[in-house]
C-alpha cells in the first residue's frame, strides 16, 4: 500500500504548473521505480535486522552476560554493517540504538560505532558465511579462558550448536587492530566463537538467531567446564 501510494503519488509522476499530468517518460519511469522499489524493500530489510539486534541485544543483557554498555552485536546486510552505537546499553532493546554504514565507510564513521566494530569488520572479512556478530562479557567464559586454552568436545549440546572448537586468546586491547586481527585468524580457521583472557568471548553466525545460540551454547558449555 506505501509503495503504491509512493509511485501514485504527484510528486513523481510530475503534475505539471496547470494541474494535467504530463505524459510519461517509458526510458525513464520504469527505472525510477524499480530503483525506488528496491530501496524500499532493502530499508524495510535493515529495519527488521535492527529490531533482531535489539532484541538478541537485551536478550544477553537479560541472561547476564553483559552490563550497561558492554558487549555489542552486529548484523550484515550485502556491503552494510548494521552495528550498536557508540556507547548504547542493550539492556533499553531500541532499534535506534542501532546504525547502518557502508563497510567502507566504517573508518570515517567510527566515531558513532561501537568501539569494537574492528574486530566485527574483521569477523565479516574473514569468512563469507558469517552475517551476524555477537560479543559478551561473561564472567564465567572469562573464569575459563584462565583455566585452558581450547575448549572442545565438553558436551553433546557444544558439539551440535556450536560446531567448532572454541579457541582461546591472550589479552589484547579491546578495540585495536591487534584484538581484531587475533580474533579474525581464528575465525577464518573455522572456529565459530572465541574466547579472550579479562574481556569475554565472540560468535558468529550465518544470523542473529544462530549467533546468539551460539554464545548461550558457549556460556552453557563454560559451565559445565568449571562445574566438572
Ligand atoms: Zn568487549
Amino acid at each position: 500500500m506505501f509503495f503504491a501510494e509512493i509511485v501514485n503519488s504527484p510528486s513523481l509522476v510530475g503534475v505539471n504548473d496547470h494541474g494535467s499530468v504530463p505524459k510519461a517518460d517509458s526510458s525513464l519511469n520504469p527505472c525510477l521505480f524499480t530503483s525506488l522499489h528496491v530501496t524500499l524493500l532493502q530499508n524495510g530489510r535493515i529495519m527488521n535486522k535492527r529490531r533482531g539486534l535489539a532484541g538478541y541485544g537485551k536478550l544477553l543483557h537479560d541472561k547476564g552476560l553483559v552490563i550497561a554498555s558492554g558487549g555489542n552485536v552486529s548484523a550484515r546486510d550485502g556491503s552494510r554493517l548494521i552495528i550498536k552505537k557508540r556507547g548504547a546499553d542493550m539492556s533499553q532493546g531500541r532499534a535506534k540504538d542501532y546504525v547502518c554504514v557502508l563497510f567502507s565507510e566504517t573508518e570515517k564513521k567510527k566515531d558513532i560505532l561501537s568501539r569494537e566494530a574492528p574486530f566485527h569488520v574483521a569477523c565479516y572479512d574473514a569468512r563469507e558465511d558469517v552475517g551476524a556478530v555477537v560479543h559478551t562479557h561473561s564472567p564465567i567464559m572469562m573464569a575459563v579462558a584462565e583455566k585452558t586454552a581450547i575448549l572442545s568436545d565438553i558436551s553433546y549440546e557444544f558439539q551440535c550448536v556450536v560446531e567448532s572448537a572454541v579457541p582461546v586468546i591472550g589479552y589484547l586491547k579491546p578495540g585495536s587492530d591487534e584484538l581484531a586481527a587475533a580474533i579474525a585468524g581464528e575465525i577464518k580457521q573455522g572456529a565459530n566463537a572465541v574466547l579472550m583472557k579479562k574481556h569475554g568471548a565472540v560468535s558468529v553466525g550465518r544470523d542473529i538467531e544462530q549467533a546468539y545460540v551460539r554464545m548461550i551454547a558457549l556460556e552453557r558449555a563454560c559451565q559445565t567446564f568449571l562445574l566438572s
